[in-house]
């Protein structure tokens, strides 16, 4: 296990600080209160880090708006290099990256190294994209008129991320806002600030002007109202929870903010009978039990073609019972813990409204007992059968590893069913007929769709949800201009009286 790795005060203690930085400064919330972070697998210490107010929010807004106006006339060279040596600066610190990483989320250590590699790629595509908004001329057919439309930065810029992935989440919204000239105040969930600390660190390292980045630590119910409601930030990021995401975009709505919301997902895996069927079986566990279902893009509903259903889930079922649960060090484990104590319950109980709506629990459903994991938040790999898309266990995200199973017999069901939800994140369709793979990927409404895949993504394509999983898009161009306000500027090169009145 981990124990000889962790510092004996924590993590933070061993960065130098569990702190605020608000322009330029490593600083205690105002308050001096503090909060313990302890790793999910174990409930070890992992740090000790500050627990933010309202006076610390109004603070780093205040740092953000002084300091915008400066980085917002750098040039997108400039802009660009910077990301690019923070990709430099990461990469060097991967392991220590990774290991806080680990230790906050109860992830496996592998997987954090991963997310490293991830946030890597995203600084430097974000630096690829720096130069790019140019903007353009517009043709007319009146020779005395310029007309160019031109992106500017979009301000002063709250980012609000969540514990599963708190790095990843955090670089695809740093990095473009960075790329596009904005100052930002970046609030990171109160379970997992470390790696937000160091990302902080390095963006200090690499010389980011002071105060033009600035971290948040502590509660969302706490700070999150001041910083999504303060009229002097322009646009709020928010990675999250649907109830909370409605929260944000109620709060911002008071100053008309622009507003990006990813939510949540309840992505459906479409199997058809010609399906390749070892690689969909493979994938089909994967895609819910990768990091214990603690992603958005979960494939947490199976939705199977009959004719091929009692002998898919009987192997799905079988290999999910072998599926081994550990902590971040365990060179055995094949997934972590859950977060927290709290959600460990929630899961639980979402197994049983399923039962109670009448789903059969084929394997899982309740905590193990194993002396090894008795002080984690560990919930085994779970798979209800028997389930149709009126049952509220197929409608609410569990966010654990819980999987539905749904069936039908044709092309056009199978879409319903899949379409038969309030979220369009991500799903993804299994079949050799590459006729019908179009077809069904064309017709399901959700963000990303996967052909005969699960989970990949690129930094270079969009990523975000149709319906409630959210509003605007990361990644991609699209999300690079999420960033970036359009204006047109219209001259006349031989003014003259209009004559209208
Ligand atoms: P959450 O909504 O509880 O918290 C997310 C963040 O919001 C945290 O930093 C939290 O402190 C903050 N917050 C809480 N209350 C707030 C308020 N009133 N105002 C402003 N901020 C507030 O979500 P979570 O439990 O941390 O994360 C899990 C959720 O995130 C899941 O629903 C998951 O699907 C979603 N998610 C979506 C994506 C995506 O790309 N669409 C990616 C990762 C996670």
């Amino acid at each position: 296990m981990h124990e000889q790795e962790i510092p004996p005060q924590g993590i933070s203690a061993s960065l130098g600080s569990g702190l605020n930085f608000i322009d330029g400064e490593w600083i205690p919330a105002a308050t001096g209160e503090l909060r313990e972070i302890k790793c999910p697998a174990d409930q070890q210490l992992v740090g000790i880090v500050s627990e933010s107010s309202e006076i610390d929010a109004r603070a780093a807004i205040s740092s953000a708006v002084r300091n915008w106006p400066s980085w917002a006339k750098t040039s997108p060279a400039e802009r660009s290099a910077l990301l690019n040596r923070v990709a430099d600066k990461l990469e060097e610190r991967r392991a220590e990256i990774a290991l806080a990483e680990a230790l906050d989320t109860g992830k496996r250590h592998v997987e954090a190294e991963y997310d490293v590699d991830d946030v890597v790629k995203c600084f430097r595509y974000f630096a690829d994209l720096a130069g790019t908004s140019t903007g353009r001329v517009v043709e007319t057919d009146m020779s005395h008129i310029d007309s160019q439309v031109v992106y500017e930065p979009v301000g002063v810029c709250v980012l609000i991320t969540p514990w599963n992935y708190p790095l990843l989440q955090a670089a695809w919204k740093v990095a473009p806002a960075l790329a596009a000239g904005c100052s930002f105040v970046l609030k990171p969930s109160e379970l997992t600030p470390h790696t937000s600390i160091i990302l902080m660190q390095i963006l200090e390292t690499v010389e980011l002007p002071s105060g033009v980045g600035n971290l948040l630590l502590g509660s969302g119910s706490d700070v999150g109202n001041a910083l999504t409601s303060d009229p002097r930030v322009d646009m709020v990021s928010f990675t999250g929870g649907l109830e909370t995401g409605k929260k944000v975009m109620a709060s911002a709505a008071g100053t008309v903010k622009k507003v990006a919301l990813e939510l949540g997902g309840k992505n459906p895996n479409v199997v058809f009978a010609d399906c390749d069927y070892e690689a969909a079986l493979d994938n089909a566990l994967t895609a819910i039990f990768l990091h214990s279902g603690q992603v958005c893009s979960a494939g947490s509903r199976l939705i199977i073609e009959k004719s091929i259903k009692d002998k898919f889930v009987t192997e799905l079922v079988e290999r999910a019972k072998n599926i081994r649960m550990g902590g971040p060090f365990d060179p055995e484990a094949q997934t972590g813990a859950l977060i927290s104590q709290s959600h460990l319950d929630k899961v639980a109980a979402y197994v049983n409204m399923g039962v109670a709506e009448g789903a059969v629990i084929r394997c899982g459903g309740s905590v193990i007992e194993d002396i090894d994991l008795r002080n984690g938040f560990f919930f085994p790999p779970t798979i209800l059968d028997n389930c149709d898309a009126g049952m509220q266990c197929v409608q609410d995200e569990s966010f654990g590893p819980v999987l539905t199973v749904e069936t039908f017999d044709s092309e056009q069901e199978a879409i319903e069913i899949a379409n038969n939800t309030i979220y369009g994140l991500a799903g993804a369709v299994w079949t050799q007929d590459a006729g019908r793979a179009q077809r069904v990927a064309h017709s399901l409404r959700h963000g990303t769709i996967w052909i005969n895949d699960f989970h990949p993504y690129l930094p270079q394509a969009e990523w975000g949800g149709f319906k409630q999983s959210g509003v605007g898009r990361e990644l991609g161009p699209t999300g690079f201009h999420e960033y970036l306000e359009t204006k047109h500027i219209y001259r006349n090169t031989e003014p003259a009286p209009s004559q209208w009145f």
